[in-house]
């Protein structure tokens, strides 16, 4: 085995094919002397809280062994390599699968004899863990051979959480005023919210986020519904025109409609420096990105009026593009081009966070 290893270094082609003669020879389930275990950092979790756990490989063998990368959590999750059950019943992957090609050399990670490695995963926005329960998870995840036996599975670790959906549910997604109900809020909402690659913790912080961003619909809806125009109306939108304070109005009433009464589905996997993007011709699917997390909940730039900002460039809701940034440009360009700013994505959102409030 060690000769095989040693001669592997030659090239990436002859890796592959002395891996997989390699893991022809090996004693089926045991992965070559490499144990893998899973230690939650919690065994009690509640509605907002990460599920974390602690993946640790162990090369308990007197030799180097290889593994392929994708299938250790040592890089960026790409496959389903736990298997997580709640009350015994399945738990459903809701992260990427990656499709690969064949490994080269630079794909495998080396275990020394003896290391140790430990990685921590976040499973709250790989697996869909919204359900109240008991739930086991096991790492578990063949070592690509394609052959039965060969693969990492560690022993069940056990966690119980105590989730946004009552134990026994399956839903996929909750209803907004469900979960506003839970998170102690009042709205008179009535759309749906589901989530892609988000933690537990962003969830909780997203439906806040958009109970916020409807509160701020709603307010500017009813401001643009009594007709007079005030300052709040003239900073962001420029000189009172019945055409365009039509139009505002009209993008404040389907804001409001979209965040009471459409299923709003919310992606937390961009990486992105900024806040937040959106396809305009794809409703209602949000993607939040790094500024989103660090903006505070409501006022000026915050989470609650980056989901305002969004939801107005949808072509079903508004329509709106980007022709400025920032506060104050929004407020130049109301004053040079009130036409920009009644389409201007940043001004919807101004107006919405009213910070600081004018009349
Ligand atoms: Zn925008």
């Amino acid at each position: 085995m060690r000769k095989d290893l040693l001669k592997l270094a030659a090239g990436a082609a002859a890796l592959a094919v002395s891996l997989s003669a390699l893991s022809a020879h090996a004693a089926p389930g045991n992965g070559n002397g490499v144990v893998v275990s899973v230690a939650p950092e919690k065994t009690s979790l509640g509605k907002s809280d990460d599920v974390v756990v602690k993946v640790t490989f162990t090369n308990t063998s007197g030799s180097p062994q290889y593994v392929l990368k994708s299938r250790t959590p040592f890089e960026e999750i790409e496959a389903p390599l736990f298997e997580i059950t709640r009350d015994g019943q399945p738990v459903r992957y809701l992260g990427a699968i990656a499709k690969r090609g064949a490994p080269t050399a630079a794909d495998y990670f080396l275990l020394k004899p003896g290391a140790s490695y430990t990685a921590k995963v976040e499973l709250s926005a790989l697996y869909d863990m919204a359900t109240t329960g008991d739930y086991a998870i096991r790492y578990r995840i063949g070592n690509g051979s394609g052959k039965a036996g060969d693969e990492l599975k560690s022993e069940a670790a056990t966690v119980w959480i105590d989730g946004v959906r009552p134990r026994g549910s399956n839903e996929e997604t909750r209803s907004l005023a469900e979960m506003q109900a839970q998170a102690g809020m009042v709205t008179a909402a009535g759309g749906a919210l589901s989530f892609n690659k988000c933690t537990a913790s962003q969830q909780a912080d997203i439906t806040t986020a958009v109970s916020s961003a409807l509160a701020m619909a709603t307010d500017g809806d009813a401001y643009m519904a009594k007709g007079t125009m005030g300052t709040r109306y003239t900073k962001w939108f420029g000189a009172v025109d019945s055409a365009r304070v039509a139009t505002v109005k009209s993008h404040f009433a389907a804001i409001k409609d979209a965040f009471a009464t459409k299923p709003i589905t919310v992606d937390c996997g961009c990486k992105k420096t900024y806040y937040a993007y959106v396809y305009p011709t794809q409703p209602y699917t949000i993607h939040v990105c790094k500024a989103f997390w660090s903006a505070p909940m409501t006022g000026t730039d915050s989470k609650g009026g980056t989901l305002v900002h969004e939801m107005s460039h949808f072509n079903v809701v508004a329509g709106t593009d980007d022709w400025v940034y920032g506060q104050s440009g929004a407020a130049s360009l109301a004053v040079s081009n009130p036409s920009q700013a009644i389409d201007n994505a940043d001004s919807h959102e101004y107006f919405g966070e009213n910070t600081p409030a004018l009349q």
